[in-house]
């Protein structure tokens, strides 16, 4: 995957990159005074709306079809918007093309199916124009990655990752889990890789669209996809998420947008002196794991001499409520320290089980 900058493809691209726009075109009308207001903001460049909606249930408002793409083409003409789609198939492809849409988008629903990536990258080959493609709705970062590596494949540079969180079976005050750590992952294997955060599927309402926006720019994202109507408590679809034009301009205007590096000299000599301390600390962690793993392996012969089982339940749990306790008292959370023994304790039991296999292997020998 060789993906380009987006300042490449982005005529004079400002930072973040805001595509906005309603869930779903519902009327020319609606486009229109949507867009003509989302014009006046200065970060927003490119135009969304769904005219195929893929949702949940049957019975409920799955677009208005091929006809929004004229509407975007309106759209485009009166506001110099850039527009975007969402094509779900070979045919939707074909037609978004034929109207001039500028980029196309893949739906988290999409990108799960391999075989529907592959028709749509087919449909593309030759063609270069720009793909978003948003994670799939399982927390699966090989498939995200699966996905674009198929545009990449027919020939498409102009790649964008959209992170728009993970469905999950709970319930949680997110209407899909951001699990941020899978976006940052995708960013650590593909340093190039343009990548938006959709706050509006992530938050599923719009009072929490605010806080998402601020942890995807405190995590470096390129831009962001925030679902916009001119009156979303009349919107046919995702109408709990979307904001007002007005909304969405005080949200950008709110959020602080730090810069991985810094200008002042002073402040990254601080950096450096706090991280050559990290460093030096974790150092000093490695050597009394490996200490500590020593006498893990002292008690492991212990052990087989006098014939006992790796776990013994009642001191594992006497000594995970030590460290819980010293835990607590160095102001440190619970779960941290919880998590942390777990994989430090499992490392010993898995010692011990390897020195007693291969003592038993001995043995019959
Ligand atoms: C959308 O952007 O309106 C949409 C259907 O999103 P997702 O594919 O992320 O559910
Ligand atoms: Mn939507």
């Amino acid at each position: 995957m060789n993906p380009i900058a987006l300042s490449k493809w982005i005529p004079n691209l400002t930072h973040p990159l805001v595509i906005a726009g309603p869930c779903s075109a519902e009327n020319e009308e609606q486009m229109l005074i949507t867009a003509k207001a989302l014009k006046e903001i200065e970060l927003v460049r490119i135009f969304r709306a769904g005219i195929w909606k893929p949702r949940t249930r049957p019975n409920s408002f799955e677009g208005v079809g091929a006809m929004g793409l004229a509407w975007l083409e309106t759209v485009k003409k009166e506001t110099g918007l850039l527009t975007t789609v969402e094509v779900a198939n070979a045919e939707h492809v074909e037609l978004a093309l034929k109207h001039n849409v500028d980029i196309l988008w893949i739906g988290a629903r999409t990108s799960v199916n391999p075989f529907s990536v592959q028709e749509i990258a087919d449909a593309l080959r030759g063609v270069g124009i720009p793909v978003m493609v948003k994670n799939p709705i399982n927390a699966d970062l090989a498939l995200w990655i699966g996905a674009l590596e198929r545009f990449a494949n027919s020939g498409i540079n102009k790649l964008v990752a959209i992170h728009r969180g993970f469905s999950t079976y709970e319930q949680t005050h997110y209407r899909n889990q951001p699990n941020w750590k899978i976006p940052i992952e995708l960013k650590r294997l593909f340093p190039n890789l343009p990548i938006i955060c959709d706050p509006s599927h992530i938050a599923g309402k719009r009072d929490l669209v605010e806080k998402v926006c601020q942890k995807a720019m405190d995590v470096d994202f390129d831009g962001l996809m925030v679902e916009t109507h001119f009156d979303p408590s009349i919107a046919l679809s995702d109408a709990a998420q979307q904001v007002t034009p007005q909304r969405l301009d005080e949200i950008l205007n709110n959020l602080q947008y730090r810069t991985p590096f810094s200008s002042d000299r002073h402040f990254d000599a601080e950096l450096d002196r706090l991280r050559s301390k990290i460093d030096r600390i974790d150092r000093e962690i490695i050597d009394a794991l490996q200490m500590r793993m020593e006498i893990v392996e002292g008690i492991g012969e212990a052990k087989i001499k006098g014939q006992v089982t790796p776990l013994q339940m009642e001191r594992m749990q006497a000594m995970f409520n030590m460290r819980l306790q010293w835990g607590k008292d160095a102001k440190l959370r619970e779960e941290y320290i919880k998590e942390l023994y777990g994989v430090i304790h499992n490392e010993s039991l898995k010692k011990q089980t390897d020195m007693m296999n291969l003592h038993k292997d001995g043995i019959k020998k």
